[in-house]
């Protein structure tokens, strides 16, 4: 799956009121042809990402034939390194991010067994390399057996556990403690605790909560007052104050919104409108705002976005 970007422009073309779904699927189709283009080749520290955004948005569209399954398996397999994780592409390091997205792929195309048939071990290998990564001290996760932390590798350790169904092998309630130690007055959260407040770093935390089955401990009125902020006058949103609108936070605003049962604190319809105009009627994609160029990751959240928002002809996405 290649990361190029374009080779449309979001709204460049006269804007189209409706979804282009053909068009879309056509441009994610599109992706796995392009290993001429020099970008292909720069973008394979996160091949294993593109394929899982490539593959989300083809299911939410209702196409999800038209991405090889066999082939997809193989691919996902050949990025497992021997101590369970998975790497950006064949032969790189395993980090949490990949073995996520990893696991997030083998389970929408209901392939977990494959990972005992020809998998380096079975999905047990897996989980014990994400529990692995968890400090036992705070309770919140590492990306790699180096790495520093970050909020959103808990999410991801709680999100791949609990779709493998070993959340038994972590500390859930330390990991939880330690969310909520990301907390700040405005209700949002932080990638580390005292860290500023940002709207994909809420997602995660949120989304770590719900798993834990916890969203008790959220300050739901100050935080989703703080999300319905992120409005623009345009429709779009943003991911913290005076920052620029883009497509991407349609999922990271929406999605929390949605947990904590607040998504009519934004409008729809005008939200909706900003999201149609960042796609390319012509070729396919979405970008992040009007008049760049497409991406597959602008076009998974583009059409997450829409989903949350029951637009018709998509599948409705899960805000977990
Ligand atoms: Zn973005």
């Amino acid at each position: 799956m290649s990361l190029v970007s374009g080779p449309g422009r979001g709204g460049a073309q006269d804007p189209s009121p409706e979804l282009c779904i053909e068009k879309h699927v056509e441009y994610i189709k599109g992706l796995d042809k392009r290993r001429d283009e020099l970008e292909y080749w720069l973008t394979e520290h996160l091949r294993l990402n593109g394929v899982y955004w490539g593959l989300t948005a083809l299911h939410l569209m209702g196409h999800p034939e038209a991405l090889p399954r066999d082939e997809t398996i193989d691919f996902v397999l050949s990025c497992q390194q021997d101590n369970g994780g998975f790497g950006a592409s064949p032969g790189h390091d395993a980090h949490m991010l990949y073995t996520v997205s990893a696991v997030q792929i083998l389970v929408t195309i209901d392939a977990v067994d494959e990972l005992d048939k020809r998998g380096r071990g079975g999905k047990h290998k897996v989980g014990t390399f994400i529990a692995g990564l968890q400090d036992r001290e705070t309770g919140t996760f590492k990306g790699d057996e180096w790495g520093e932390t970050d909020t959103r590798f808990l999410y991801g350790a709680l999100n791949a556990l609990s779709l493998l169904d070993l959340l038994s092998l972590v500390n859930v309630p330390k990991a939880v403690d330690y969310v909520v130690s990301c907390a700040n007055l405005d209700g949002g959260y932080g990638v580390r605790p005292g860290a500023e407040t940002h709207a994909g770093q809420i997602f995660t935390c949120v989304g770590a909560l719900s798993i834990a089955g916890r969203l008790d401990l959220v300050d739901k009125e100050r935080l989703c007052g703080w999300l319905s902020e992120r409005q623009l006058k345009n429709g779009g949103l943003n991911g913290r104050p005076e920052k620029l609108e883009d497509v991407c936070y349609s999922w990271w605003v929406m999605s929390s919104l949605a947990m904590l049962g607040r998504l009519h604190w934004i409008d729809g319809d005008k939200l909706v409108s900003f999201i149609l105009r960042c796609q390319d009627p012509e070729f396919g994609g979405f970008s992040d705002r009007p008049g760049n160029m497409v991406d597959v990751f602008h076009t998974l959240f583009g059409l997450t976005g829409l989903s949350l928002l029951k637009y018709p002809g998509l599948k409705e996405v899960d805000p977990v």
